[in-house]
């Protein structure tokens, strides 16, 4: 079974442990410095990526406009092609249509492809729970679930993990030497993971898209798991999070152009899955029954409010993980949720609770790189100070957070200097008079001291726009 996660409440002192690993830092930087030149030269062989995020952003903005109509299409023709679809209004209910699945037919061992849904819900433990034994067959996922942890990353779970740690982790499962060649290590994994596929009586899957038009659900993968756990075992349940149906299946080719390119800096990830229906009379492969768990979770209260929806537009590259200069030194654990780094401040906040996830939304600089990177344009920074705003503001049910003394008096004195040219000047004068003679003291004492004690303060230009531009400079 995985790990737990740490609890959402403590982000900064769960950050400042993470700063305290060199070991796991400089993993954690080596790594996403290296996928982040992947998409830099991926890019460079697609001079229309900028018109493809264009493309995708509007697929999903229309997709999740109409979502219900979209997700009974989807069931529709599914159910068709001998699919069995559920609606699963949350985690619990979802992990409980899985188990009763297994019971009915004995079952009492899974083997698992990468989803981050099923995380979303803790299914594993569910599932242990029930005395249903999943085993994750994704390498990184199965060596995170062997060390007992949590994935530190929503593409590349075991990213902050060094050779020689995955090397002491396998020998303890498969006895394979602790300084074995990553070759060797993978080659183990593949042999001890054969025999799971073949013991498995059901294979659990999450999906990267489904398709209205043609009841299909998508599945990228780069190592051939989640093929083995979608044709294996007799039985297969996909969980699929409901904002990820698109319309028409002439919609997927963007998404399958951006997606590897973003995260990993693939041009194509190496395996791609559509699977319609379940196995038919005529083929060899295949599960005989297909059901597809359809989750809410949340989501359908995202979709109400029109400026937070756009996060339901995430395609999950985990791009924005590898670009966030926060991310890259604390890593995953520290956000205490399935979903880390700058989407994952943004989503788990609202899928779970604001109040208690209130950290989340300020572990962010807002320097934008995420907004930069993203496939799909979320405008996270955006994203990030409305539930800033929201918290401040008290959010659901609760009353407005009492604005410090100082905090309420710089915004007055601010809103006073603003309401007039000549008033402006002044305090820009005044301003400049203080950063020029007093800064360097001021900079050292609270509260200005909080925030320059991480960061350098820029300082004031010497001479105003304004008066240069009186002298036509
Ligand atoms: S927010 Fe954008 S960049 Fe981040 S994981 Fe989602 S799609 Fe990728």
């Amino acid at each position: 079974m995985s790990g737990e996660h740490l609890p959402m409440e403590g982000f900064p002192e769960h950050a400042k442990a993470a700063l305290a690993d060199p070991i796991q830092r400089q993993a954690l930087r080596a790594a996403t410095d290296l996928f982040r030149e992947r998409r830099g030269s991926a890019l460079q062989r697609a001079p229309a990526f900028e018109t493809w995020r264009d493309e995708a952003r509007a697929i999903k903005d229309d997709s999740l406009l109409r979502l219900d109509e979209l997700l009974l299409e989807f069931e529709r023709n599914a159910t068709a092609k001998g699919v069995v679809v559920h609606w699963a209004e949350d985690g619990s209910q979802a992990s409980q249509i899985l188990i009763a699945l297994c019971k009915e037919r004995g079952i009492d061992r899974a083997a698992k492809s990468k989803s981050m849904t099923t995380e979303e819900i803790s299914l594993n433990a569910a599932l242990a729970a029930a005395g249903i034994a999943a085993i994750e067959t994704d390498l990184g996922e199965w060596i995170i679930q062997l060390a007992g942890e949590t994935p530190f990353h929503i593409v590349v779970p075991a990213i902050h993990k060094t050779r020689a740690q995955i090397g002491e982790i396998l020998n303890a499962k498969t006895g394979v030497d602790r300084g074995a060649t990553a070759k060797e290590l993978t080659e183990a994994a593949r042999v001890a993971l054969r025999e799971e596929f073949q013991k498995a009586g059901v294979g659990v899957s999450g999906a990267n898209f489904a398709i209205a038009e043609t009841g299909s659900i998508l599945i990228l993968e780069n190592e051939g798991n989640a093929r083995m756990c979608t044709t294996l075992p007799d039985l297969h349940v996909a969980f699929v999070g409901i904002e990820k149906v698109i319309p028409r299946l002439a919609d997927l080719p963007v998404f399958l152009r951006l997606l590897p390119r973003s995260g990993t800096g693939q041009d194509l990830t190496t395996y791609q899955s559509i699977l319609t229906g379940r196995k038919r009379d005529d083929e060899s492969d295949g599960p005989r029954e297909l059901h597809v768990v359809l989750l809410d979770n949340g989501r359908s209260k995202m979709l109400r409010e029109e400026i937070l929806r756009q996060s339901l537009a995430c395609i999950r590259c985990g791009a924005c993980l590898n670009a966030c200069p926060v991310y890259q030194q604390v890593g995953g654990h520290a956000y205490g949720s399935v979903s880390p780094g700058p989407i994952g401040a943004v989503i788990t906040p609202q899928l779970q609770d604001l109040h208690k996830a209130r950290e989340l939304p300020f572990a962010s600089s807002l320097c934008g790189a995420c907004r930069d990177v993203c496939p799909v344009k979320i405008d996270i920074p955006t994203l990030l100070l409305r539930l800033r705003k929201d918290l401040k503001e008290g959010g659901p049910g609760r009353a407005p957070a009492a604005r410090s003394r100082l905090e309420a008096a710089v915004f007055a004195a601010w809103a006073f200097a603003m309401r007039g040219p000549f008033r402006y000047a002044a305090a820009t004068f005044v301003a400049r008079c203080l950063d020029r003679w007093l800064s360097p003291v001021l900079r050292r004492l609270p509260p200005l001291s909080r925030w320059t004690r991480g960061r350098t303060a820029p300082r004031l230009a010497s001479r105003s726009f304004r008066s240069m531009w009186k002298e036509g400079l």
